[in-house]
């Protein structure tokens, strides 16, 4: 999952320029600062790394199994012994391969555990303008199929675990990392799915890391957040269907299916569920406001005070990006209807695909539903069960350290709590119990984004800070609980 839809409302820097300027791949300077010998040699080997996943297609048909298998030999010959870095597959799902590496720990505190999906989404060379399963390096960025979700990440993880093994360091407690398939296509063979209930003695964990959650935006060449992603929405999606006797259309009556529906979906269309917000969105709209001016700022502040202030809320509900923060959405994607031009139709149907705040039930949207339409006779019924998912904690301690080592690298930068309004891994781990957060640094521009789309592409200066964040990162987190 990667979703880039903000709105920021700042003026153009030179700063996109400049990065791309210094953004030099072997050169040992990178956005004006000096790399070390170990941050040079880990941005080389995260480069082979990426350059060796983005050839292995791990499209949904090609499973990820020869990528996992790639990742493995890295490890062992990186002295991993073979029991730490297991690949894992369901039976009847060979080619979804899994591959589950360990770092040991002192045992100081429960292991913490990263989630990198290895599936990409299918890309067609006919779609492109550059071949998109190899890594193509043109005027300071990096193309290729799953550049930005998530190869590139998948790359700064595992180059931080081999650097922290190279360097001999024994963390406080085991950092597991779990690469995985399916995450794109979901189902039976998810991987992060099938770990926890096949295997959760090998990915049991205090706290999960997803950096396929969370987002790293800027915009006109400014970095502006790094998210910290708690939760997300649930998907849950409604049949709603009328039936009739039905008749010869010469002869037509009020009762007429295809009516009814249209005016229950008339209500939906002006309807609004209530506001709902959470932990993570108060922090959001807290904190966000420094990124806004005019308007939009004092909407933000005023919306994140209790009570919100309901003329701030209305002002940022006639925002798309806004809206989806503040409430439950249900809305209509497919309709069909009727069976032949000269009769009265026996059956219109509507598909409604909502969007549910954690902590609302499927029955509670169900009812307010059934409310909103009105009709007795729209009949309405799961498509699509959800997978609820419950917020994690909102932990003061861990914004913390990611601040620490954000401001490290950019001081300018602002951490974000998150709501998701997609689906992530993160929802399996959450349910299982284990309090799950998507972060992410490789910055992305907000305005171009190109995850499951043409040309993906990371700039060569986001890549090589993600992989010194990631290392950064994963010594702080797996120092001390
Ligand atoms: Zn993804």
């Amino acid at each position: 999952m990667k979703r880039r839809n903000i709105r920021i409302h700042r003026g153009a820097t030179l700063a996109a320029l400049v990065s791309s300027l210094v953004g030099l791949w072997a050169s040992p300077t990178w956005a004006g600062a000096a790399m070390t010998d170990a941050e040079v040699k880990a941005t080389t080997q995260a480069r082979e790394i990426l350059s060796e996943l983005i050839e292995i297609p791990s499209t949904h048909i090609n499973g990820t199994t020869m990528a996992a298998k790639a990742i493995q030999k890295r490890l062992l010959a990186a002295g991993f012994a073979a029991s730490d870095a297991q690949l894992l597959a369901p039976a009847d799902y060979p080619q979804s391969g899994n591959l589950v590496v360990r770092l040991h720990g002192r045992g100081k505190a429960k292991p913490i555990l990263y989630l990198c999906h290895l599936d990409v989404v299918e890309a067609k060379a006919e779609d492109w303008t550059r071949a998109p399963f190899k890594l193509t390096e043109e005027d300071g960025w990096l193309y290729g199929r799953g550049t930005i979700d998530m190869k590139g990440q998948d790359a700064a993880v595992l180059a931080a675990l081999l650097r922290l093994k190279r360097e001999g360091v024994v963390p406080d407690r085991d950092i597991i990392v779990a690469f995985t398939a399916d995450e794109e296509a979901g189902g039976d063979a998810n991987g992060v799915g099938w770990l926890i209930a096949h295997h959760r003695d090998l990915v049991d964990a205090e706290m999960v890391i997803n950096p396929d959650g969370g987002e790293a935006g800027m915009k006109n060449g400014r970095r502006l957040y790094v998210g910290v992603e708690t939760s997300e929405k649930m998907f849950l999606s409604f049949q709603a269907e009328v039936t009739d006797k039905g008749g010869h259309s010469s002869r037509p009556t009020p009762d007429n299916p295809i009516y009814r529906l249209s005016a229950g979906l008339d209500h939906l269309a002006k309807f609004q569920f209530p506001v709902h917000l959470t932990d993570t969105t108060k922090v959001y709209f807290a904190r966000r406001a420094s990124l806004e001016t005019g308007e939009a700022k004092a909407d933000m502040i005023a919306v994140s005070q209790t009570p919100p202030s309901e003329a701030a809320l209305t002002r940022l509900s006639q925002s798309v990006e806004t809206n989806i923060l503040l409430r439950t959405t249900c809305t209509a994607t497919q309709i069909d209807g009727g069976h032949a031009e000269n009769a009265l139709p026996q059956r219109a149907r509507a598909t409604l695909q909502c969007r549910v705040i954690p902590g609302e039930s499927a029955e509670y949207v169900h009812d307010i539903l059934a409310k909103v339409l009105a009709d007795p006779t729209i009949k309405l019924n799961v498509l699509t069960a959800g997978r609820p998912s419950p917020e994690s904690p909102l932990s003061s301690s861990l914004l913390a350290a990611v601040e620490k080592v954000v401001h490290a690298q950019w001081p300018e930068v602002v951490i974000l709590p998150q709501m998701a309004a997609g689906a992530s891994d993160s929802a399996y781990s959450r349910t299982a119990g284990l309090p799950s957060y998507g972060i992410d640094a490789m910055f992305d521009d907000l305005d171009d984004g190109r995850a499951h789309g043409r040309d993906e592409r990371i700039s060569m200066t986001a890549f090589s800070g993600d992989v010194k964040f990631t290392y950064e990162l994963m010594r702080v987190l797996s120092s001390g609980p």
